[in-house]
C-alpha cells in the first residue's frame, strides 16, 4: 500500500479481541507464563517487548519499507545502540555536517572504546571514498544536514562501498539519520543504506510532546544484532511514547505537506529580505547538490537556515523581537520553532570546529510549523526589521 495508508494503518488495526480501533497503551512491565519455560503470549518482560512498543515499531518499519524497526527512549539512544555494532579498533567515517549530539557521541564516548572517526572533506561520496580504510567498519551519514541542510548523495556512496571490504572482510556499514526528511520523504534504505536512524521527537512525533528515536534495518543478522542491544542497553521507549508516537505518525504524511509549503514560503521571503547575508534551503536552484532534491527525496521538510547581516547583538535583536514564532531548540513540531545553532544544538563542538564547517554566531535555524504561512513571515518581517 501507498505511504498515507501505510501511516494511518500499518500497526494499527483493530485488537482482535476486543475491536479497539486505536491500539491501546498497554502499562505492564511482565507477562504470565503458563509453566516453566513456556510463555503465555508473545510477551515476557516489557523491556525486552511490549504490545505497545511492538504496534510502534510496525508503524515504523512499514514507513521506511524496512522488515523491521526497533524503538528507542530518543534518538541519542538509537544511534548509540547502533554504534554497539562496533568493535574496539573500527573506524566511522563521517560528513563534516552531523547533528552536534551525534559529534560528540563519538568523539566524547567512542572514544573511550578505541574506536576512532573520520571525517571526509567535504559531504560528497568521493570524499568518503577517499579516506575509507581498512579499518572503516561504519560509514555514518545525515542528508539534509542539521542545521545547514547540507546534501549528500546516499545511493552513490551506497554504490561506492558495495565492493569495498574491511580488514575483517566486510562491508562497511552505511548508516542515515534520516531525521529532517522523516520516512515521508526520504527512504534511504531504498537507496542502498543499511541502516536508518530516526529521533522521533522530530517530525514521526509532530507535537513536541515526547523524545523517542528508532532504527529501521532490513537484514536479519544485524537486526538481531540490534535487538540483543535494544534489550541488554535497555534506553526503550515508554508505552505511553509508543502511544503517542503512533498516534502522531498518522498524520505524518498531511503534516510533512504543510512544513515543505511554509519552508518554500519563507526561504522565499528571506532571500529577498535586505537583512540576511544568507539563506539556506535546499529547494533553491542554486543550492549546492540540489539535483539530490528530485533523485533522493519527494519533498523537502520545513526547514530554512539563514545567516542575519551583522553581529550577535543583530542576531539577539532578532530573537527578542519574534512574537509568534517561538525560540527553542528541537524541530518538526506544528509549532514553528527557531534556534540559534552556536549555542544549542551544535554548542558540543568546539568553537574552531563550528567555524570550519560555517556555523557562524550569526546563524539561525528555523523550523516551519503548519500554520498560515502569511503569519509566519509577518512575524519574520517584523522581527528582521
Ligand atoms: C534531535 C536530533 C537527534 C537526537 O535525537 P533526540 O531524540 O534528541 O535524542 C539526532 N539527529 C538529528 C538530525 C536530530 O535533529
Amino acid at each position: 500500500m501507498k505511504f498515507a495508508t501505510l501511516a494511518v494503518h500499518a500497526g494499527q488495526r483493530p485488537d482482535p479481541h476486543t475491536g479497539a480501533v486505536t491500539v491501546p497503551v498497554s502499562f505492564v512491565s511482565t507477562f504470565q507464563m503458563d509453566a516453566v519455560g513456556k510463555l503465555r503470549g508473545e510477551f515476557e518482560y516489557a523491556r525486552s517487548g511490549n504490545p505497545s512498543r511492538h504496534a510502534l515499531e510496525i508503524s515504523l518499519a512499514a514507513l521506511e519499507g524496512a522488515k523491521y524497526a526497533l524503538a528507542f527512549a530518543s534518538g541519542q539512544a538509537a544511534s548509540t545502540a547502533c554504534l554497539h555494532l562496533l568493535e574496539p579498533g573500527d573506524e566511522i567515517v563521517t560528513l563534516p555536517n552531523i547533528y552536534g549530539g551525534t559529534f560528540r557521541l563519538f568523539h566524547n564516548v567512542m572514544n573511550k572504546y578505541n574506536i576512532t572517526v573520520k571525517t571526509a572533506a567535504e559531504a560528497e561520496p568521493e570524499s568518503v571514498k577517499a579516506v575509507l580504510s581498512e579499518k572503516t567498519a561504519m560509514v555514518w551519514t545525515e542528508s539534509p544536514s542539521n542545521p545547514l541542510l547540507t546534501l549528500f548523495d546516499i545511493g552513490m556512496t551506497a554504490e561506492y562501498l558495495k565492493n569495498f571490504r574491511n580488514k575483517k572482510g566486510t562491508k562497511p556499514l552505511l548508516v542515515t539519520d534520516n531525521t529532517f526528511p522523516s520516512p515521508a520523504f526520504q527512504n534511504p534504505l531504498s537507496l542502498g543504506a543499511d541502516i536508518v536512524t530516526h529521533s522521533c521527537t522530530k517530525y514521526i512525533g509532530g507535537h513536541s510532546d515526547v523524545i523517542g528515536g528508532a532504527l529501521a534495518v532490513s537484514d536479519e543478522g544485524v537486526y538481531q544484532k540490534l535487538k540483543f542491544y535494544q534489550n541488554a542497553g535497555g534506553a526503550v521507549q515508554s508505552p505511553m511514547d509508543c502511544y503517542l508516537l503512533q498516534r502522531g505518525l498518522r498524520t505524518l504524511p498531511l503534516r510533512m505537506k504543510k512544513h515543505e509549503e511554509n519552508a518554500y514560503a519563507a526561504a522565499e521571503f528571506l532571500r529577498g529580505h535586505k537583512n540576511i547575508e544568507e539563506v539556506f534551503f535546499p529547494g533553491f536552484a542554486d543550492f549546492p547538490n540540489h539535483f539530490l532534491v528530485k533523485k533522493q527525496m519527494s519533498g523537502l521538510p520545513g526547514m530554512v537556515s539563514f545567516k542575519i547581516k551583522g553581529d550577535i547583538e543583530a542576531v539577539k535583536t532578532f530573537f527578542s523581537r519574534l512574537e509568534l514564532i517561538i525560540m527553542a531548540e528541537s524541530l518538526g513540531g506544528v509549532e514553528s520553532l527557531t534556534c540559534h545553532p552556536a549555542s544549542t544544538s551544535h554548542a558540543a563542538l568546539p568553537p574552531e570546529e563550528r567555524k570550519k564547517i560555517g556555523i557562524t554566531d550569526n546563524l539561525v535555524r528555523l523550523s516551519l510549523g503548519i500554520e498560515d504561512a502569511d503569519d509566519l513571515i509577518a512575524d519574520l518581517k517584523n522581527a528582521l526589521g
